[in-house]
């Protein structure tokens, strides 16, 4: 797909970011190419469509980027993920590992109504670590999980497997 050949041109190699030895895919050239991105937003409507949810769910911070224009291109709603102490409300916390330590994702208890098909959000799943934790999260709130979408899938990582059996979306394997 032509398409799915312009996303995949758009994404840069940083070798050594954050840390030694990490080649990180950076998404900002896709964000600053209208084309581009508008395009990244039509292929994820397109396979998101099909899975009918009615709420996104993205995760902080590249998540919002992609699922907040998701949301509106569905003409559903969106829902942040943040880390911890960010939201206003009364919050819901699930703790992760790492691989050295722990994280956090929360969300507004509220922020869901029970059986609400949910959607996550987010731009790449690495080890998967960080989506589990929000699909758990939107479990404990009531959601139904209906799928989880990304702009890039690092398949060696197998994030893929431990979100398993939700359907995974991805529009750039590498
Ligand atoms: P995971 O929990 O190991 O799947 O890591 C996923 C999180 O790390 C996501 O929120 C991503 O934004 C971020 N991440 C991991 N690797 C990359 C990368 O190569 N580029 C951009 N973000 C990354």
């Amino acid at each position: 797909d032509p398409r799915v050949d312009l996303i995949r041109s758009r994404i840069r190699d940083v070798a050594d970011f954050p840390k030694p030895g990490i080649l990180f895919r950076d998404i900002t050239p896709l964000l600053s190419d209208g084309v581009a991105f508008r395009t990244a937003i039509d292929l994820l409507a397109e396979q998101a469509r099909p899975l009918a949810p009615e709420v996104i769910v993205g995760i902080e911070s590249r998540g919002f980027l992609f699922g907040a224009p998701l949301a509106t291109a569905l003409g559903i709603g969106f829902v942040p993920v943040r880390k911890p102490g960010k939201l206003p409300h009364a919050t819901t916390r699930e703790e992760y590992d790492l691989e050295y330590g722990t994280d956090a994702v929360e969300m507004h208890s509220d922020a869901l109504s029970h059986g609400t098909r949910v959607l996550v959000v987010d731009d790449v799943i690495a080890t998967g670590g960080t989506a589990r934790a929000t699909c758990k999260l939107v479990k404990r709130l009531g959601g139904e999980i209906v799928g989880a979408a990304f702009l890039i899938e690092l398949t060696f990582l197998d994030g893929g497997a431990k979100l398993a059996p939700i359907p995974t979306i991805a529009l750039v394997r590498y």
